[in-house]
C-alpha cells in the first residue's frame, strides 16, 4: 500500500477505540470538536507527502515492496541516509512550527531502530526479534500511526514497581495459548486520540527478582483493542473561538495527552517483543540506540521550533520598533545562538554517526544529548524572550471578530503599531500568546522539559555515559603534577 491520505487515515481513525474525556465517551475523534483540530492536521501532513514538489524529499521505496513510503521509517545505513531522513522530518516540523512533537515520524523513527536491533529482542528466543520486523514492515508498508507509552503511573516514587502497596502499574497477569493478558494502566500516551497502534515498552529501571518479571515486557496493539481505554486531559482547544487567527496554534496543533488503562487485553504472542526479559528490559535503549535516532527527530522538531521562536520575537521587536534598543537584541541574540546550536549539534550528529552491530548508522548520541538536556532550558528562555518583547500586547489583542463588530472603527485605529496595521499587529500578539502564554503554550513547557523521560535521572545517565572522565581528571593531576616545572618562580615572589 505505502504511503496513506489524509483521507485514508481520518476513515481509518473511526475503529471504535475507547477514549474518554471530560467524563465522556469519544464516538468519532475525527469531528468531536476537542479532537478533530489535531486529526486534520495530521490527515495533512500525510497529504503532503503525496505532493510532487515533496514527494521525493519525503518517501522512499520500501525494500520489500518497492511501493513509496515514509522516510522517516527508513533505517538509515549511511551519513546521506540520516540527512535523507533529516529533510523528510523537516518538512513536517516547518509546518507545525516544531510544536507538533509527535508527529509520526518520531514514532516511525523509533520503530525502525527497534527493527533494526531486532537482533537484540529476537537473543532469548528469536520469535521476538521476528515479531519487531514483521510489525515494523506492518507500519511502514500501511503508513501506520504510531503512539506510545513507557512509564508507569505516578503511585509510590520512592519504591520499585514490584514493590508498590497500590499495585496499579501494567502488568502481565497470566499468559495463554494465544498471547499475554496485561492488567493496569501507564501514563501517558500523546497522539492516542489519533494513532492506529500503541507500542507498549518498557522505561523504568526493573529489579532481576521474581515478581518484577511480571513488568518486564514489550508489544504493540492497534488502539481499537478491546479491554484498553485512554483517559484523555480535557482538551486545550479553545472550542468557541470564532477564527482560527484567535489561537493559531492551539487550534491544530493538540496533540492530546492520555493515561492507558489495560484492563484484562489480550496481546497476541505475534504483537509480543519482550516477554518476562528483564536484562532486555533495562538494557533496551543503550542496546537499540533508540534515543540517538529519536533524538534525531526532535532536534529537527528543536530547530522548526528555535527558528519559529526567533521569527516571532522578531517580528514582535519590529512591530513597536523595540528592536534598536540594546537590551532586545541581546534577547534576539540569545534567541539566534539557540537557533545556530541546535543546528550546529544536528550537523555534528549526522557528520559524526556511528556504525551500529546491525549494519545501520545511528547519530552520534553526544551531540543528541546536548539538545536532550539543554534545549527544554534554551525553548523556557525563548517564551520568555517574547513574553517580555510582546508585554501587555500579548493580553491587549482582541479575537479577530473584533474588526467586524460594532467597534471595528476604533479598533483599527487604535489597535495600531508603528509598523503593522491593527490587524496585523492583533494577529501577531494572538500567535505570540499562544506560544508563550496560553495552555498551548504551557504544555509546550511541559512538555520539552519531560517528553525525553525526567532530566535529573537523565542528567545522572549522561554523567555515568560521557566518554573519557578518566582521561579528562588525568589532565588536571598532571597539570597540577608539572605545574612547579612549567613555572619558575622568581626568588622575590610572595612565598618564595
Ligand atoms: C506533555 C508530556 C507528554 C508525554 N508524552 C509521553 C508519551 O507519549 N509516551 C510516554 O511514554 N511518556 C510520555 N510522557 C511521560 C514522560 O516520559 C515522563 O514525564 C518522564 O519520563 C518523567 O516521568 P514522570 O512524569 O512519571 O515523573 P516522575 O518520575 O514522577 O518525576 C516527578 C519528579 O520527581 C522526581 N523523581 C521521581 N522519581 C525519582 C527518582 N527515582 N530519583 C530522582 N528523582 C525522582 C523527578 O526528578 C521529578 O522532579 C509525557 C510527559 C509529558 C509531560
Amino acid at each position: 500500500m505505502g504511503i496513506r491520505s489524509g483521507a485514508q487515515y481520518l476513515e481509518s481513525l473511526k475503529d471504535g477505540r475507547d477514549i474518554r474525556i471530560d467524563g465522556e465517551r469519544v464516538r468519532d475523534v475525527t469531528t468531536d470538536p476537542r479532537f478533530a483540530g489535531a486529526a486534520r492536521t495530521v490527515a495533512q501532513l500525510l497529504d503532503m507527502q503525496h505532493r510532487p514538489d515533496l514527494h521525493e524529499r519525503m518517501t522512499y521505496a520500501s525494500p520489500s515492496s518497492g511501493e513509496r513510503v515514509g522516510l522517516s521509517f527508513i533505517e538509515p545505513r549511511s551519513r546521506e541516509d540520516l540527512a535523507a531522513r533529516r529533510g523528510a522530518i523537516a518538512v513536517w516540523m516547518n509546518e507545525t512550527q516544531g510544536m507538533f512533537g509527535r508527529s509520526p515520524d518520531f514514532m516511525n523513527c523509533f520503530i525502525s531502530a527497534f527493527a533494526s536491533a531486532a537482533p537484540e529482542f529476537g537473543k532469548r528466543d528469536p520469535r521476538f526479534g521476528q515479531n519487531m520486523r514483521r510489525f515494523y514492515e506492518f507500519c511502514r508498508e500501511g503508513d501506520a500511526v504510531m503512539t506510545h507509552v513507557l512509564i508507569n503511573p505516578q503511585v509510590d516514587r520512592s519504591k520499585p514497581v514490584d514493590h508498590q502497596e497500590k499495585d496499579l502499574a501494567a502488568k502481565i497477569v497470566r499468559e495463554t495459548d494465544r498471547g499475554i493478558v496485561i492488567r493496569g494502566a501507564r501514563m501517558v500516551s500523546t497522539l492516542a486520540a489519533f494513532a492506529n497502534e500503541i507500542v507498549v515498552m518498557p522505561s523504568s529501571y526493573i529489579a532481576n527478582t521474581p515478581g518484577a518479571s511480571d513488568y518486564a515486557f514489550g508489544f504493540s496493539i492497534p488502539a481499537a483493542t478491546p479491554g484498553m481505554s485512554f483517559i484523555s486531559r480535557p482538551s486545550i482547544v479553545p472550542t468557541g473561538a470564532g477564527a482560527v487567527h484567535d489561537y493559531p496554534l492551539s487550534l491544530r496543533l493538540d496533540e492530546g495527552d492520555a493515561m492507558v488503562i489495560f484492563d484484562d487485553v489480550l496481546v497476541p504472542w505475534e504483537r509480543v517483543f519482550i516477554h518476562r526479559d528483564v536484562d532486555m528490559c533495562n538494557g533496551l535503549y543503550p542496546r537499540t540506540f533508540l534515543s540517538a535516532h529519536t533524538g534525531h527527530q526532535a532536534a529537527v522538531k528543536a530547530l522548526a521550533k528555535s527558528e519559529f521562536m526567533l521569527g516571532l520575537a522578531l517580528a514582535l521587536a519590529r512591530s513597536t520598533k523595540i528592536d534598536g534598543y540594546m537590551h532586545v537584541q541581546g534577547m534576539l541574540a540569545e534567541i539566534m545562538v539557540s537557533v545556530q546550536t541546535v543546528k550546529a549539534c544536528i550537523e555534528a550528529a549526522e557528520q559524526n554517526c556511528v556504525t551500529t552491530p546491525f549494519g545501520t548508522v545511528a547519530p552520534d548520541p553526544m551531540p543528541m544529548w546536548v539538545i536532550r538536556l539543554g534545549f527544554p532550558r534554551m525553548f523556557h528562555r525563548m517564551q520568555e524572550i517574547v513574553q517580555l518583547m510582546g508585554a501587555s500586547g500579548l493580553v491587549g489583542a482582541p479575537s479577530l471578530a473584533e474588526f467586524s463588530g460594532d467597534a471595528a472603527e476604533m479598533a483599527r485605529e487604535y489597535l495600531q503599531s508603528v509598523n503593522s496595521n491593527a490587524e496585523q499587529r492583533s494577529q501577531l500578539c494572538r500567535l505570540a500568546y499562544d506560544a508563550s502564554v496560553s495552555s498551548f503554550a504551557g504544555r509546550q513547557q511541559l512538555y520539552e522539559r519531560y517528553y525525553t523521560g525526567d532530566p535529573v535521572r537523565l542528567s545522572g545517565l549522561l554523567c555515568s555515559l560521557y566518554p573519557d572522565k578518566e582521561g579528562l581528571t588525568g589532565r588536571i593531576d598532571q597539570l597540577l603534577d608539572e605545574l612547579p616545572q612549567k613555572v619558575a618562580l622568581p626568588a622575590s615572589a610572595p612565598g618564595g
